[in-house]
């Protein structure tokens, strides 16, 4: 049995102290892929978003190897947690200097960006080397994705949290960042949470899938 990386404890999350979700508990191993499903506007960002810290739980916890993120130190716990957007953040900058950005903060301390593995990387998701001299926000928002999924693999996540990565791909181009992802999980022994509403693809390349189980306003 691995090593159980993430867990949450009856995490309950949602806005304003009103949950979304019924409460969830799930344990999850390094190199294991965790699809959580649910209908769009079910909470699948907002679970991501709790999860790596940007939202208070409404109830329960979260834990990292069994500290809650405060204990780790939340830039400790950012580093080893790292949370893909579906609209990424980009620097008006190149590709390669969005790369390099996180390697300056100082939890990465002691890291920096391996040009020759960014470009491999790059390549492994279907983008072709040449961009890492481009301009991040002239790309398209799926080559943006892409990017962003690459900067945070780059920094040998513990957790990675991935929201709707393949969404805009096509299936040749989601197949492609769907084998990095399996990669990422069996060769770095990350674990990974993917929101997605791709059922049909979640077989290919996830070990689990989660039913998100929305709570029934009464109101
Ligand atoms: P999904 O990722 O499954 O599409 P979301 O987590 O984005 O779902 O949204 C779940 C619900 O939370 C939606 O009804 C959405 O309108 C609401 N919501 C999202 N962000 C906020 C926010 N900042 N404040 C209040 N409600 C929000």
């Amino acid at each position: 049995m691995s090593e159980s990386l993430l867990q949450l404890e009856q995490l309950t999350v949602g806005y304003d102290g009103m949950p979304l979700l019924k409460p969830i508990n799930l344990s999850v191993s390094a190199g294991r892929v965790v699809a959580l499903i649910g209908p769009s506007g079910s909470g699948k960002s907002t679970l991501l978003r709790t999860v790596a810290g940007l939202i208070d739980p409404v109830a329960g916890r979260v834990r990292l190897q069994g500290w809650e993120p405060a204990a780790h130190g939340w830039p400790r716990f950012r580093r080893k947690v790292v949370h893909v957007t579906q609209q990424p953040a980009m620097l008006d900058d190149t590709v390669e200097a969005n790369l390099r950005r996180p390697f300056e903060y100082r939890s990465a301390e002691g890291m920096d960006l391996d040009r020759a593995m960014a470009e491999y990387a790059l390549q492994s998701v279907g983008l072709e080397a040449g961009h890492m001299d481009e301009l991040a926000r002239q790309l398209s928002v799926g080559q943006q994705q892409r990017v962003a999924l690459v900067r945070a693999m780059l920094l040998d996540p513990h957790v990675l949290l991935l929201d709707e990565p393949t969404s805009p791909l096509d299936d040749a181009s989601a197949a492609l960042v769907e084998d990095a992802i399996r990669a990422r999980a069996d060769r770095h022994a990350a674990a990974v949470l993917i929101a997605t509403h791709r059922v049909e693809r979640v077989d290919r390349f996830c070990d689990e899938q989660v039913q998100l189980e929305t709570v029934v306003q009464t109101t």
